[in-house]
């Protein structure tokens, strides 16, 4: 029986003029995604995307699978194609749907009919394909008010379609919609999280990570990209630059008075990765910020870190507890990973009484001995870039 994937876009029936855009987005994602698997034709019709495998060999779970990672779906299951034909449908609707209809105990039938010389109007074929399934299933019973599943059949100009409930989509945006912009990767359980949020709502994503070996190791460095290759599952392929950080953390031990270590080395952080956003046209940063979690997380710090930037800054998790960044980790896989003990530079040069209410100001004296210039050219010179799939 041949089968195709029906895909439901979700927020885009919401874009007006932008629409074709948003869809032309996601039909290239689904091409890209999918390439590797065989040959697959796609077509769309009224806010529904088909895709047709053209081969005996397509991997069809395997594709079933990766839709589900695509942003801008809003629900998509795999149905029957059928001729255009009465008794080519009941014959299909007994046969393809046996399987999954055997583990439930109601349905109800549900008929769309965009050729309107079709030669049963809706209901009509609701009867007709019910009582066929009634006539396989006995023990099934019809339920139109809050039936277990739902059957549709859609009758379109070159075929049928027939499937039994749909599975939820990833939602969001598609990726590449609203722009680009650069998340700053820890190998904490945040920022994993913050940039999956992000790139929801159609960002592309690329990535800075900060390193300071010999402080951190290698393995700390696999650990990131591990967790970007995670996300990238959902945003597609990720830029990272890793930022050699070990001299400035250094020089800021050396230079400045403790209690600020950790809110200057933030304000480097953030102006590093605003030069190297405007090297790859990144309009904005996201971080995985949550508001009072750790010292250098309150209003007053994040304020001080703001100040260094030229780039609005997205904290998607600033409202969140722990407890909900969690849940979100565990659903895109990332929380295992994260959990492993590998250092950040974060917790190398942590001062004791780190200072959780700078006033403004009070950071940029106390970085006066810190030659900034020209430790940010060194650091940039210093990056080495890869690609994370
Ligand atoms: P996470 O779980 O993401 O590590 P956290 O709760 O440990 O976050 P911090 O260590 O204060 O918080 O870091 C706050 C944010 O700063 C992170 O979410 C991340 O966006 C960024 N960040 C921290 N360490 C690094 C690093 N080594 N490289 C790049 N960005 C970093
Ligand atoms: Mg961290």
């Amino acid at each position: 029986m041949k089968e195709v994937i029906l895909i439901k876009d979700g927020e885009l029936s919401l874009k007006g003029l932008n629409r074709r855009n948003f869809e032309d987005k996601m039909v290239s994602t689904i091409r890209r995604r999918l390439k590797d698997l065989g040959e697959i034709k796609i077509t769309r019709a009224q806010s529904t995307i088909y895709v047709e495998p053209q081969s005996e060999e397509f991997d069809f779970e395997e594709a079933l699978d990766r839709v589900g990672y695509i942003f801008g779906i809003a629900a998509f299951s795999r149905a029957c194609v059928c001729q255009k034909n009465m008794d080519d449908i009941l014959l299909k609707a007994k046969t393809y749907l046996i399987s999954t209809l055997s583990q439930v105990k109601s349905f109800k039938v549900e008929a769309k009919r965009a050729d309107k010389a079709f030669e049963l109007k809706s209901p009509e074929i609701c009867r007709e394909v019910g009582g066929a399934i009634l006539s396989a299933c006995p023990d099934l019973k019809v339920d139109v008010h809050n039936p277990d599943i739902v059957v549709n059949v859609e009758v379109r100009d070159y075929a049928a379609y027939i499937r039994a409930g749909q599975i939820k989509g990833a939602g969001g945006l598609p990726v590449g919609t609203s722009g680009r912009a650069q998340v700053l990767i820890s190998g904490g359980i945040d920022s994993p999280v913050a940039a999956w949020t992000m790139a929801k709502r159609g960002l592309t994503l690329n990535a800075i990570h900060f390193a300071s070996p010999p402080y951190t190791s290698a393995r700390a460095e696999q650990k990131v990209k591990t967790l970007l290759s995670k996300v990238a599952k959902y945003s597609g392929t990720i830029k990272l630059a890793i930022v050699p950080f070990t001299e400035i953390q250094e020089q800021i031990a050396r230079c400045c008075e403790e209690d600020y270590f950790t809110l200057i080395m933030r304000r480097m952080m953030m102006r590093i990765a605003c030069r190297v956003s405007e090297k790859d046209e990144c309009l904005g940063l996201i971080t995985g910020e949550s508001l009072g979690q750790v010292a250098s997380q309150t209003l007053p710090a994040i304020a001080a870190t703001d100040e260094v930037c030229s780039l609005p800054v997205f904290r998607p998790l600033i409202g969140m507890d722990k407890e909900e960044i969690i849940t979100i980790s565990r659903h895109i896989d990332a929380f295992e990973t994260s959990i492993l003990p590998y250092e950040d530079c974060c917790t190398v040069f942590t001062p004791k009484h780190p200072h959780t209410r700078p006033k403004p100001g009070q950071c940029s004296q106390a970085e006066k001995g810190l030659d900034i210039e020209s430790l940010i050219e060194r650091a940039i010179a210093g990056i080495e870039y890869s690609f994370i799939e």
